[in-house]
């Protein structure tokens, strides 16, 4: 896939709706699928830690410009990348999706009782999925007992609300493991799709 290296970290070049119809072709084939939705403040973090930089640039299937900033980055290095796609817009759009499919997911981060009314909103509005998890974000457990956890639950997908690096760092352990889902870091979309 062309890629477009923005300050050392590599995007894909694809719309919203190219994005979608690659996730739902992956979703179909079972494959292991890691999003990064990356915004100026993760590209700058990336520059300074190498091992983030990894997993976004080699563990990571997917790079997504979150933030205009990073579109208009694209174009001065005269490369093109058709338009922002925000981690909340492709969070939702895999919801209503995971609803559909009767999907298993795993949600974890933010406070608990953001997490609780998460929680709440789904079993209302989604009725479909099957919600195999949904803890908060500040468990004192490490990153590898928590993708410990998370694995014995075979999800279908997997959302991370931890902030930045912590909720990839998570996530790069269980696409490692090649689990067959969808991974996702989505920085505070618990605390949007809460209110
Ligand atoms: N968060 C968490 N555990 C942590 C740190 C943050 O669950 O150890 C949650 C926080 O409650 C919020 C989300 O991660 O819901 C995003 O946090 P923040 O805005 O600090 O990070 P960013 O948006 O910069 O990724």
């Amino acid at each position: 896939r062309a890629k477009v290296n923005i300050l050392g970290v590599s995007f894909d070049k694809l719309t919203m709706q190219q994005y979608q119809q690659e996730f739902l072709d992956r979703i179909d084939r079972r494959e292991p699928t890691m999003i990064v939705t990356a915004n100026p403040e993760i590209v700058m973090t990336a520059k300074d830690d190498a091992d983030y930089r990894k997993i976004i640039n080699d563990v990571a299937d997917y790079v997504t410009a979150d933030g205009i900033g990073v579109v208009k980055a694209a174009k001065m290095l005269d490369e093109e990348i058709p338009e922002r796609v925000a981690g909340y817009d492709l969070f939702t759009w895999f919801m209503k999706l995971a609803d559909q499919k009767r999907l298993r997911v795993y949600l974890i981060g933010a406070k608990p009782a953001v997490i609780q009314a998460v929680q709440a909103k789904v079993k209302q509005n989604y009725p479909g999925i099957k919600l195999v998890g949904a803890e908060d974000g500040y468990s004192k457990d490490s990153l590898d007992l928590i993708a410990g956890r998370i694995k014995q639950t075979k999800p279908d997908m997997v959302f991370a609300a931890l902030g930045f690096p912590k909720q990839e760092k998570m996530l790069a352990i269980l696409r490692r493991e090649q689990v067959p889902a969808i991974l996702m870091g989505v920085g505070g979309s618990f605390d949007v799709f809460s209110g």
